[in-house]
């Protein structure tokens, strides 16, 4: 046997201001053909779980390249035709293969592509034939179009919100592609739109028990091969936004297509449910401030860079100042300007330093004071499950007793290693502020406690009833009430 696979990622927030080109995916992930590291990032255990796998059947995998952006704005249209085309034509010269076995993300916008992956899936179908198995690993914040599910024989979706699963369910891909080339399975793929659109965290309930029911029924179900939840993604503006329920089964799409319609409506009769409680930065930060017990974790969860926000809101950080909170630390806020003045100045210097809420509205305002710099860091690192979030070279400033960390590339707070490699001990603070909607929570729940959620202001488009889309259909939940007709609750 003979495969072929690749990685082409990104997450598009279509209101970011922070449009990408090829350096983007260079300074995430860019691996050459061959050049992946051992380590998977979230869109590339497709690759290396395929290279153990490939290694113990024997089989040949050839490898295409492998890239990832960190979730942002738009992408260029020369970027994403480039990677595009670089990947189909490795592709074109591994022919004849057996099978493609993609990580993608299913989230891209570009520049006059409204639906990316479903134009790369149609090509590569294209190339290979109609006969030759392609299948994909999807991130649930992804838009499942009508081409992208035409194009390939089945997606395998992470099931959790943080996504701790992505090398479960790259095995899961690879254990159905193996059994399906080995002529033991004929997997088919039914999808059930669920009309709505929500975020869906599987920390907590109803999530929680639906991702188990889930598994189980994986479990003791031979006809189920794959069950997926495509959360969808609300700040893509894109025709397809939206929640959808997918079976694959072993050759009865019937079934699939009732257990999918089942599910997915167990999900719009939760629709509204599943998010967790929100607090002002008001409310927020008077709970973090009176809790005797240390540290506070404060998710500034709209301003999440992870869900391609700039990741310079100031809000909650302007309000611990006005309240002369102390025992603070904030990471990160993204200020390169800042972070180049602040190496320039050096570490120990005290300086006059504006910084933060520059890219976009609705973050705050920038924040002006001396500073003292505490220290510098050249590509700092986080700790990201089994692997590195690299957040750029970065300052740990200090401003009337609160300690910033101000970052240089934008990344989403993943874990409380993000302080301890500034100097800072996350555990002997009595607050955390930091930016992610809920990928934190994996980490952070284990040194925090407490955790607050707080909307602060307006980052990102979390209101969909409100958000002035263009493109996204209206015949959907929070848009209309009742996109079922009345037959479901
Ligand atoms: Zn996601």
């Amino acid at each position: 046997m003979q495969l072929f696979t690749a990685v082409l990622a990104t997450e598009t927030n279509t209101f970011s201001p922070i449009c990408i080109d090829r350096r983007a995916f260079e300074a995430s992930l860019y691996a050459a053909p061959g050049e992946h590291p051992a380590t998977p990032t979230l869109c590339s255990a497709p690759l290396t779980v395929g290279r153990r796998v490939c290694a113990e059947k024997g089989w040949t995998l050839i490898e295409g390249t492998a890239t990832w952006a960190d979730p942002a704005g738009l992408i260029n249209k020369a970027t994403y035709e480039g990677l595009r085309d670089e990947i189909l034509d490795q592709l074109r010269a591994a022919m004849p293969v057996d099978g493609v076995v993609l990580g993608l993300h299913g989230a891209m916008v570009a520049d006059g592509y409204l639906d990316p992956e479903g134009d790369f899936l149609g090509r590569v179908r294209e190339i290979v034939g109609p006969d030759i198995l392609v299948c994909a690993e999807l991130d649930p914040h992804s838009h499942l179009t009508a081409k992208r599910v035409e194009a390939t024989d089945f997606f395998v979706v992470f099931k959790e919100f943080p996504h701790t699963d992505f090398v479960d369910r790259a095995e899961d891909l690879w254990r159905i592609a193996v059994d399906t080339l080995e002529g033991k399975i004929k997997p088919v793929m039914s999808v059930f739109d669920c009309k709505m659109i929500d975020v869906f965290p599987t920390s907590r309930e109803p999530m929680r028990s639906f991702v188990d029911g889930l598994h189980k029924l994986e479990e003791e179900d031979d006809d189920i091969l794959s069950l997926s939840v495509i959360h969808g993604f609300m700040a893509g503006d894109v025709p397809e936004m939206g929640t959808k329920m997918i079976a694959v089964t072993n050759g009865v799409p019937e079934k699939g297509a009732q257990l999918a319609r089942m599910l997915g409506l167990q999900l719009f009769a939760n629709r509204g449910c599943h998010m967790m409680e929100q607090l002002t930065v008001d409310a927020a930060v008077s709970q973090a401030m009176v809790s005797a017990a240390g540290p506070v974790v404060i998710a500034d969860m709209w301003d999440n860079p992870g869900g391609g926000t700039a990741g310079d809101a100031t809000i909650i950080l302007a309000e611990l100042l006005k309240r002369g909170a102390d025992g603070v630390a904030v990471g990160t806020i993204w200020d390169p300007i800042a972070v180049q003045i602040c190496f320039a100045a050096g570490a120990g210097a005290e300086i006059p330093l504006r910084f933060g809420a520059k890219s976009a509205p609705g973050t705050g305002d920038p924040i002006d004071g001396r500073v003292r710099i505490v220290k510098l860091q050249r590509n700092a690192e986080m700790r990201f499950g089994e692997s590195y979030a690299p957040f750029g070279d970065a300052a740990y400033i200090r401003l009337n007793g609160i300690d910033v960390i101000l970052n240089s590339v934008r990344a989403q707070s993943f874990d409380p290693s993000l302080f301890s490699v500034m100097g800072i001990d996350p555990v002997q603070q009595k607050i955390l502020v930091i930016k992610s909607t809920n990928h934190f929570h994996a980490s952070f729940s284990k040194i925090a406690a407490e955790i607050l959620y707080c909307s602060a202001g307006t980052p990102y488009p979390n209101s969909p009833a409100q958000t002035p889309y263009r493109h996204v259909r209206r015949d959907i939940w929070p848009m209309m009430e009742t996109p079922h007709g009345t037959e479901a609750v």
